[in-house]
């Protein structure tokens, strides 16, 4: 029998709990990961989808006006920088979010960057792996009562406050859009960037790419940041301006950095970030463990699912929540 509903997914795979939810009723196409934004929107087209569930690559103009039938576009995740989100609007197709799915699995790979950086732990690991026992040169950074800066205090910036806590760390925040009384007594809030670049032990970035942060962290900033400073990027490459971060590190400007989202996914050539100095590199999976993954393709058919079978869009899940407002 046919199903009422199609759903194009880019990505070649969803969790076992968000096929159960939508196989029911809807005809699941995988557009495989990374699609050529021409190729996926031929596909779109092609399958007259009404759902977009996008896990990477990028949801161009042309892939959302690619089908007229086009209701919903989930994002499996939260970061939706890669969905032309005004397209959707123009169309008042909602750009769903699966808010609550990974910020937990991010907050904890943010603190094992942390102590990575501060304990040298995969330098030390590869040494020993070839034979070295260099206990008598190592040098680690104790990271208790030490002063991190968070950029960003949604979600994750927020679970790492609370991850650290046994370490007694100072916490400084930026962040304009939250209000004073959801800030903790012991936080400090900054409005401008400097103070905060020029105390803190590590800075971690939590805060979503937009015009507005793209390239938040380049030369100027680093150079305020203390020498012995780490800098952590789990939230998205475009953020810090990667020449810049390069630089600095090859300067010793800063001690080191870890980063998981890159300007460019997959990056064409990290040699230069390697070879600059502390380096510590994972390929955007921050978000990718079985509990984040299951919730995340959970909340995207969930949030699909809604839509097709008519409810109104919760605002709380949506990226582009002012098509509710026009008329
Ligand atoms: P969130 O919306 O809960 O929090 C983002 C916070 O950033 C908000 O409080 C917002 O006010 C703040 N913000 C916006 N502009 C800012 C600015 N100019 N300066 C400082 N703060 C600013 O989102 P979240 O769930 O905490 O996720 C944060 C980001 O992490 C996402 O946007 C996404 O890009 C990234 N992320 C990465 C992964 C990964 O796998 N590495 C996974 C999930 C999310």
């Amino acid at each position: 029998m046919e199903k009422p509903f199609r759903v194009v997914v880019t990505g070649d795979t969803l969790a076992p709990e968000a096929m159960l939810l939508l196989s029911a009723k809807c005809r699941v196409v995988f557009a495989g990961p990374y699609p050529d934004p021409s190729k996926l929107a031929q596909l779109v087209r092609q399958e007259r989808a009404q759902a977009l569930i996008v896990r990477t690559g990028k949801a161009t103009a042309e892939v959302i006006q690619a089908s007229p039938d086009l209701r919903v576009v989930a994002k499996h995740g939260v970061g939706f920088d890669n969905i032309d989100v005004n397209a959707a609007a123009a169309l008042r197709i909602p750009v769903m979010i699966s808010a609550t799915a990974n910020f937990e699995s991010v907050a904890e790979h943010t603190l094992g960057l942390m102590l990575s950086l501060a304990k040298d732990l995969p330098r030390m690991d590869g040494r020993m792996h070839q034979g070295f026992w260099d206990k008598t040169q190592y040098r680690g950074v104790e990271l208790f009562r030490k002063t991190l800066g968070i950029i960003g205090f949604g979600r994750i910036g927020r679970r790492v406050s609370q991850l650290v806590a046994p370490l007694q760390m100072r916490i400084m925040i930026s962040d304009p859009y939250i209000p004073e009384e959801s800030i903790p007594p012991a936080i400090q809030r900054v409005s401008q960037l400097e103070p905060l670049l020029k105390e803190v032990d590590i800075v971690s970035i939590h805060c979503p790419l937009t015009e507005e942060t793209r390239n938040l962290i380049g030369n100027k900033e680093l150079l305020i940041m203390k020498k012995t400073a780490f800098l952590i990027n789990t939230a998205r490459g475009g953020i810090v301006d990667e020449e810049a971060l390069i630089e600095a590190l090859r300067a010793g400007k800063i001690s080191g950095a870890a980063i998981d989202t890159f300007r460019q996914e997959p990056p064409e050539d990290l040699r230069r970030l390697c070879e600059a100095g502390k380096v510590i590199l994972t390929p955007h999976i921050a978000a990718a463990t079985d509990a984040a993954f299951t919730r995340m393709g959970a909340e995207a058919a969930r949030n699909t699912l809604a839509i097709l079978e008519g409810e109104k869009p919760d605002r709380n899940y949506m990226a582009n929540p002012e098509i509710l407002e026009s008329p």
